[in-house]
């Protein structure tokens, strides 16, 4: 890779497409930062399961734990990070208590709007001095930065995408049986795919990637042509 990123790139799709470890890595190749905004639904849905707060109750309690959270994201993609009142809570998060949970929280518009506005903080405060940032999420060509000049959207089959949350979950330490991870892949599609505040769906002009028959090496080396190629290095 020649040269440093500048601007936005959106990286969207659902669980298990490789999202998070090619996103992180274009960050790193290009010199820019990266932002996992799934991290910040699950530190502030971690936040409402420590308060003991009802995650299917009415969305009041749900907003004011998550409003009175101090939340902090290390966006070096060397060493991404989550802070939740200044512990760090990254290993936490991608449990199995926090993954059932987050898609309800994620649902809250009132969680949405909060996070949405700190999202285009950390991307304000990237791109200040032609800075770049990889930004990965569900909404992020959608919603947060619908301007941004390249968005991608991976998407791969529930079983490949199974396979490689499970695969991931055994090697971080977390039993994975994979049934039971297919089964959460799939509530949390229909649960992301229908609500009413920022469904996910690609955007209309975003790049879509089938990444079953695809490697992260693969991947990586189309965003990275993809990014030469529209002049953002
Ligand atoms: O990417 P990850 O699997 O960590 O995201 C966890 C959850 O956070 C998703 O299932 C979704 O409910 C929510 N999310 C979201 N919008 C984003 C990123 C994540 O609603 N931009």
């Amino acid at each position: 890779m020649t040269g440093r990123l500048h601007g936005v790139v959106a990286m969207d799709g659902p669980s298990g497409t490789g999202k998070s470890t090619v996103s992180r890595r274009l960050a790193r190749e290009s010199g820019a930062a990266y932002l996992d905004t799934g991290a910040m639904y699950r530190a502030v849905t971690l936040a409402v399961l420590r308060a003991g707060v009802d995650i299917d109750g009415p969305p009041e309690p749900i907003v004011a734990i998550a409003t009175g959270a101090t939340m902090e994201s290390v966006t070096d993609p060397d060493a991404p990070a989550i802070r939740l009142d200044g512990e760090d809570v990254e290993d936490e998060i991608r449990g199995g208590a926090v993954t059932a949970a987050v898609s309800a929280v994620s649902a809250v518009p009132e969680i949405r709007t909060m996070l949405v506005e700190r999202q285009r903080a950390h991307i304000a405060k990237a791109l200040t001095d032609g800075g770049g940032i990889v930004v990965e999420g569900r909404d992020i060509g959608s919603v947060v930065v619908p301007e941004a000049p390249l968005k991608v959207y991976l998407t791969a089959s529930e079983e490949i995408r199974a396979f490689r949350r499970g695969s991931q979950d055994r090697k971080a330490g977390r039993d994975a049986d994979l049934a039971t991870v297919l089964a959460d892949v799939r509530r949390r599609d229909r649960l992301d795919s229908t609500r009413k505040t920022s469904p996910l769906h690609a955007a209309p002009d975003a790049l879509v990637l089938d990444t079953d028959e695809l490697t992260v090496d693969d991947v990586l080396a189309e965003l990275l042509r993809l990014v030469q190629e529209r002049g953002l290095v």
